[in-house]
């Protein structure tokens, strides 16, 4: 029988993983969840993803309890990390989840601030994308300059959260509008 490392390290952590499931939560939710004495090996769901915070692009698993994440730990399937992950990748549940209840600061809707306002307003995302696209075209007409067919009016700065494939899109859309101004946070 052919093991992979992964089903290995399934079934050699199952013994451990009652006592680091609850990584991540403090004592009492551990101690609300244990005593419903659910069978946990059939309430915790595991899902594949990739940690969003830089274009190393690491596959992780994510074990969700309830409606909160209990563990996230590197995939050791995965060809990039196999397994491991940095501090950042690490702390990733906390995008979701603080102390084991939903993160108070994560934003969940888009929040606009109007130019000399220091007001944040919360706005459709219809509303934002539509803005967005006639600001940008209203600048790229006010800025273009024929003879070159580009502007300088309008910049793009990109992150390193940013895959292969964004970044291609995003290269190509701005090379369409004609943004010469195209940077990237590690450049800089
Ligand atoms: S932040 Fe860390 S864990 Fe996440 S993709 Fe980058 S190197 Fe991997």
């Amino acid at each position: 029988m052919e093991i992979s490392r992964r089903s290995f390290l399934k079934a050699s952590g199952a013994t451990l993983g009652g006592l680091f499931l609850f990584n991540g939560l403090d004592d009492k939710a551990i101690m609300a969840r244990s005593l419903k004495k659910v069978p946990l090996q059939q309430k915790v769901t595991e899902s594949t993803t990739i940690c969003c915070y830089c274009s190393v692009g690491c596959g992780a698993i994510v074990s969700v309890y309830e409606d909160g994440i209990v563990k996230i730990e590197g995939d050791p399937d995965h060809p990039i990390n196999e397994g491991a992950l940095c501090p950042k990748g690490l702390a990733m549940s906390q995008i979701h989840q603080l102390d084991g209840k939903p993160n108070p600061y994560r934003l969940t809707k888009p929040l606009y601030r109007a130019p000399n306002s220091t007001e944040w307003e919360e706005k459709s995302w219809d509303w934002m994308l539509d803005t967005i696209a006639s600001r940008a075209k209203a600048t790229r007409d006010s800025t273009w300059v024929a003879s070159a067919g580009r502007t300088d009016g309008l910049a793009s700065f990109g992150g390193g959260e940013l895959d292969n494939e964004e970044c291609y899109l995003l290269s190509k859309m701005n090379r369409a509008l004609g943004v010469v101004y195209l940077e990237h946070c590690a450049r800089i």
